[in-house]
């Protein structure tokens, strides 16, 4: 079954009826994939019922969560994602641990599911029983399709995988969001060197604590070597993100699962160093509280379009601040007040 009929299929089971927390949570830490996919899907299910459950049943989870590495994969459409993921996965799945493989696409409610959902792709991996892949959740702002990736993310720890992935389209604000949520964050690089360093937004670079060059192989070989060096360079012009961790840059072959060990050691230094210097627990932490202000904003949108008085007054006060007759603070401040004041509009 493809990722993407395992969810309808998840779907279907979930109208039935809405399941026991408990039941639920102790089937999710015995490892049940079944289970696993159905709490998933509960998560992501916008149904007021099933957010209800949802959240009974991660608070239930939370003591189980947080001891897998969690790292994101990001990269330009084509450098390789799928293709190292899948060796990358099937690397750590021999080394005897459990791997889970999420995602983040914001633009899979539009394609239908681009990455991950796709039954052609990661094959081998989607058959190893210890890894769990996992397309984008679709639809909705890339807020609330990063809110339910984070909760798929403590439920497959609750369920006991070991390592994390979480992948992105490589486009858009997606990497931010999944550099928010990772311990890690690995951006994919091509032979291109300079030329493809042109097209990088600096600030992609900035979040990256490692860089592999992708496709490492064959005629690509000697490119490879020399974007290394340029990358490099550039990492070396950059402000670090931690005093104990310098970026590298690594070359591997996805297609010919080279280079994967020297990744794993990467990723694996990189947690033990945060670990021992404190930044890893402070960063989690700051990513929590980061998450919440998220949820802040959005539940205070949400309440703002909920508000019929809100919505009324709202393309006079736009008028108003436009003409110059009102402060948009003062704006701000009557409409936020119909929300937060209990219908004083002044
Ligand atoms: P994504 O769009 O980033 O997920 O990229 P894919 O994993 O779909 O790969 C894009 C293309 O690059 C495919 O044709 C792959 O076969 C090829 N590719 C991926 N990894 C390697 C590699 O290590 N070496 C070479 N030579 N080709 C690769």
């Amino acid at each position: 079954m493809s990722g993407t009929e395992q969810k309808q299929a998840e779907r279907r089971a979930l109208s039935r009826g809405v399941p026991d927390v408990g039941e639920l949570a102790r089937a999710v830490r015995e490892g049940r994939r079944a289970a696993l996919a159905r709490a998933i899907t509960l998560v992501e299910s916008s149904r007021a019922d099933h957010q209800e459950v949802a959240q009974k049943l991660l608070v239930e989870l939370l003591p189980d969560t947080g001891k897998a590495i969690r790292i994101g994969f990001s990269g330009a459409p084509g450098v390789g994602k799928s293709t190292f993921t899948e060796a990358f996965g099937c690397y750590l799945t021999a080394q005897g641990l459990k791997v889970a493989v999420l995602a983040i696409d914001p633009s899979s409610a539009r394609t239908g599911g681009s990455i991950l959902g796709d039954k052609t792709r990661m094959e081998m991996l989607a058959r190893d029983p210890n890894a769990f892949i996992r397309p984008s959740p679709s639809g909705g702002t890339l807020g609330g399709v990063a809110r339910r990736t984070r909760e798929a993310m403590l439920l497959v720890e609750a369920a006991g995988f070991d390592v994390v992935i979480i992948e992105t389209v490589g486009v858009g604000q997606s990497e931010t969001a999944v550099a928010d949520m990772v311990d890690m964050f690995l951006l994919l690089l091509s032979p291109g060197g300079g030329d493809e360093l042109q097209g990088i937004k600096r600030g992609i670079m900035e979040l990256a604590d490692l860089i592999v060059v992708n496709k490492a192989d064959g005629d690509l070989i000697p490119a490879a070597k020399r974007a290394r060096l340029e990358y490099k360079t550039a990492l070396h012009l950059m402000r670090p993100k931690y005093p104990v961790w310098a970026p590298d840059v690594l070359l591997a072959s996805a297609l010919k699962g080279e280079g994967l060990s020297e990744v794993w050691e990467a990723v694996q230094g990189h947690h033990k160093a945060l670990s021992e210097a404190g930044e890893l627990a402070r960063l989690r932490a700051e990513q929590a509280q980061a998450w919440m202000w998220t949820e802040i904003r959005e539940g205070l949108f949400a309440a703002l379009k909920a508000d019929k008085r809100a919505s009324d007054l709202l393309p006079e006060l736009e008028k108003a601040v436009a003409e110059g007759r009102e402060t948009p603070t003062i704006a701000a401040r009557r409409l936020l007040s119909l929300v937060l004041g209990g219908g004083k509009a002044g």
